[in-house]
């Protein structure tokens, strides 16, 4: 019996002092689900119903509490959050006690540290996304609210994302950060759902000072979990926290993406990531290549493969850096220099699979203009030597060139039968042995449809 028993006889009222100077909502998500547990040699106690609470009101409400029960008694010298399943009050608090949450509840997804902004490569395609990651990098006022990143895969977005909190975390430790992909969201709304802690799940995610949500067309469709999101999303823009959101398309091209949020995302400032080009796939090579030797050693790269890579492994930046990290492997494991050679037998799938898409339309509209034929006269129906042949070159084309199959490229052909386009396909096989001019005819061809 001592000044503990005193304070924790007072609480309540010190409790409802707090709540004008709080507010309402802060009062009862913070402060109302504290149970006081009274005194030990200096130090008060208190029981939280999460870690999260616990350490929520430590580092934001200390300094208030702290003030107040040293008002009732200035025997107090520390205060303490304590997480246990002692046995409850009565009067449930506003905050549903349930079992007290994990804290790695709070924690984002790990974050990459080489996906930091040092190693990003700035090019044309990106730099507004770069910049507006930057900007709110910074971590001062919210001037958009989201940043909203989208662009196809492999681009960036998610390097990006983390570099954001990476710096955030490096800069400005007193916020809470939060990133999750949109499946992990879904994942701890349905856990929380089945557990019955949604009032926990919202509070968090109600309490950040900025969430971060990659490939959010993950919930499109998800009805109840976009429902969540949504609100989630409105009370965050609401208290003017810091929302960043990716996708792989504009918000307005989801799929099954509710018009409301898709009409909210466009609030703030919508960036995409555009296709790569080739000044910056070279860059990105450049810096790779430093960044690999860091392990691999110092290896020697030869004259022209940056640029054979950077002209030939378009589509995506993932690609790109996993041949690399192929070549240099490689490369010191047999103590050569990477060659040009070495890239060939290396990469052969990746550079095969990568090879430039040519269709049928593309093959009939080179051919004829190589041939100085009319593309009508190639589709339509004449038998004539000056126009059947170009046809049946083409035909060949076709087949060699794309996927398409036989009664698919006969339909591309005015409607052919697929016999016909086999019987053209045997013909160029069969004249390329003795022709040397056709095969001339056919490379020059090749290497134009091909580049
Ligand atoms: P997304 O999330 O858009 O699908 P990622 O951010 O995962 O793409 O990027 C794929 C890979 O490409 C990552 O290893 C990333 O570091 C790299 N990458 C993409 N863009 C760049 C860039 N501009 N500079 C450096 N690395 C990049
Ligand atoms: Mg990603």
């Amino acid at each position: 019996m001592g000044w503990g028993k005193m304070v924790a006889d007072q609480w309540a009222g010190i409790s409802e002092d707090l709540r004008s100077e709080i507010g309402e909502s802060n009062h009862k998500n913070w402060i109302a689900p504290l149970e006081c547990l009274g005194a030990d040699s200096g130090v008060l106690r208190f029981r939280a119903p999460s870690r999260f609470v616990g350490d929520w009101v430590k580092r934001t409400y200390h300094d208030q509490i702290f003030a107040r029960v040293r008002s009732v008694s200035a025997e107090v010298a520390r205060l303490e959050f304590v997480v246990g399943d002692a046995p409850r009050r009565m009067a449930a608090p506003a905050v549903a006690p349930v079992k007290p949450a994990p804290s790695e509840e709070l924690q984002s997804a790990p974050l990459d540290g080489k996906y930091n902004f040092d190693n990003f490569v700035v090019g044309k395609p990106n730099e507004l996304a770069h910049a507006a990651a930057r900007r709110v990098a910074e971590g001062g006022n919210v001037t958009f609210n989201p940043l909203f990143l989208y662009g196809g895969v492999g681009l960036g977005k998610t390097h990006l994302m983390h570099a954001i909190a990476l710096e955030l975390r490096e800069k400005r430790p007193d916020l809470q950060v939060l990133y999750l992909s949109a499946a992990q969201f879904m994942y701890r709304f349905v856990q929380a759902l089945r557990d019955r802690e949604i009032m926990d799940f919202k509070n968090l995610f109600r309490s950040v000072d900025m969430l971060m949500v990659d490939d959010v067309q993950f919930i499109a469709g998800k009805d109840s979990t976009q429902e969540e999101f949504f609100h989630t999303f409105n009370a965050l823009v609401d208290q003017n926290k810091q929302i960043v959101i990716s996708a792989d398309r504009a918000p307005g091209e989801i799929k099954d993406l509710e018009a409301r949020i898709s009409s909210r995302m466009q609030c703030g400032l919508v960036v995409d990531l555009h296709p790569t080009n080739y000044e910056l796939r070279l860059g990105i090579l450049q810096r790779k290549a430093a960044q690999f030797a860091q392990s691999y050693g110092s290896i020697k790269i030869g004259d022209g493969v940056f640029e054979f890579l950077a002209h030939r492994i378009t589509t995506n930046v993932r690609v790109l850096e996993g041949a690399l990290q192929r070549l240099f492997a490689f490369s010191s494991l047999i103590g050569q220099e990477v060659s040009l050679d070495m890239v060939q037998d290396c990469l052969s799938d990746i550079l095969r699979s990568s090879e430039r898409r040519v269709t049928v339309e593309e093959i009939q509209r080179k051919v004829a203009e190589h041939f100085n034929i009319r593309l009508s006269d190639m589709l339509g129906p004449k038998r004539t030597r000056t126009i059947a042949r170009p046809r049946q070159i083409a035909m060949y084309l076709s087949k060699e060139m794309t996927s398409r199959s036989l009664p698919e490229i006969g339909r591309r052909f005015g409607g052919r039968d697929h016999t016909t386009i086999l019987h053209g396909v045997r013909k160029v096989e069969e004249m390329r042995g003795s022709d040397s001019q056709l095969n001339e005819d056919i490379e020059l061809l090749r290497r134009l449809l091909e580049s």
